[in-house]
């Protein structure tokens, strides 16, 4: 058996669409045009590719985008002033401060500032309670995204056997309270885990995020299972010339894909699905604070 390939970067194009399709719907009813500021302290280079990629396609699907670079010896009051300014500012409807923050500013003491309503990482503590305990919350774009490529998938997740490996706080533990919101039985396994293997071959849905390169080989599938793997690990290509490199991700693609009935491949599989959910986020804060119905299927 071959495994469906699940397309995460087509998928993701759709969400961009539906997405710039409400928003055109929005500035042309109610004159709102949704915006998203994203915040990044110092001058990491990953982040700022990252950053300038979220600016674009913010403006692409019709939004309004504003970035505030800060230098890396930024002080904690110099950046809480910036997030004040933002949970004041009715053009912003979403804030985002980009993570890791330098070491000298407390990251929890910063997203706990962010207004809960525009928090689109879905970091803020009353959000991560908001998702624990069934209501209404901003829920976490990593994980709202598998949640969409499986819904796609199985359409009613309920009662399937799901186990996701990682426990952390931006994809692990988010993605299995979703998971149980939509009645999964849920596993969730981590490093101290015993009989890993033993543990992922129960699983109907498996979701990978632990951050090691291809750990997760094939014989730990169970045939036919949906595997979502999160990880993107950046290993040595020597076969593609001195010095380069590739991106895997936490499963064995090449064993997986003989088992399994649906795989995500990285890249192109969950990676993508982590910015349209941004930018879905950043649309639903819009419509709810402003008292507007929610678009549908863009949420969790
Ligand atoms: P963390 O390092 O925060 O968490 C990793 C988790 O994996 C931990 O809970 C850890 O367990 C567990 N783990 C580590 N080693 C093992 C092991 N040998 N067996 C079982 N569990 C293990 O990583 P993140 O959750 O932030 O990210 C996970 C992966 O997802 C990374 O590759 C990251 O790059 C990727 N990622 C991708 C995104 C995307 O957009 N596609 C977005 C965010 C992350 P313990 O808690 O016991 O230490």
């Amino acid at each position: 058996m071959t495994a469906r390939i699940i397309d995460g970067k087509a998928f993701a194009a759709d969400v961009r669409a539906r997405v710039a399709d409400h928003v055109a719907r929005l500035k042309e009813e109610q004159g709102i045009t949704p915006g998203l500021a994203v915040v990044l302290v110092g001058d990491d280079p990953a982040s700022q590719v990252y950053v300038r990629s979220k600016g674009k396609q913010t403006v692409e699907v019709g939004m309004a985008s504003f970035e505030h670079g800060l230098p890396a010896d930024t002080s904690e009051e110099e950046l809480l002033k910036l997030v004040a300014e933002l949970n004041a500012d009715p053009a912003v409807h979403g804030i985002l401060v980009q993570l890791p923050l330098p070491p000298h500013l407390d990251e929890a003491l910063v997203i706990n500032a962010i207004s809960p309503e525009k928090d689109v990482d879905g970091f803020h503590i009353s959000n991560v309670g908001k998702l624990a305990t069934g209501q209404k919350a901003m829920v976490p774009c990593t994980p709202l995204g598998c949640l969409m490529l499986l819904r796609d998938v199985h359409g009613s997740l309920s009662g399937l056997d799901a186990v996701v490996v990682g426990r952390s706080n931006i994809v692990g533990k988010p993605m299995a309270q979703l998971l149980l919101r939509d009645s999964c039985t849920v596993t969730i396994a981590h490093s101290r885990t015993r009989n890993l293997p033993e543990v992922c071959r129960r699983a109907e849905i498996l979701v990978a995020a632990v951050g090691r390169p291809e750990m997760i080989p094939g014989d730990w599938i169970r045939p036919g299972a949906t595997v979502i793997d999160v990880g993107i690990n950046r290993v040595p290509a020597p076969e593609r010339g001195e010095g380069k490199s590739r991106l895997v991700g936490d499963v064995h693609f090449e064993s997986a894909v003989e088992v399994a009935g649906a795989i995500t491949p990285v890249p192109g599989g969950v990676g993508p699905m982590t910015i349209a959910c941004l930018l879905a986020n950043t649309l639903t804060a819009c419509c709810r604070i402003h008292g507007l119905p929610e678009p549908e299927g863009l949420t969790a």
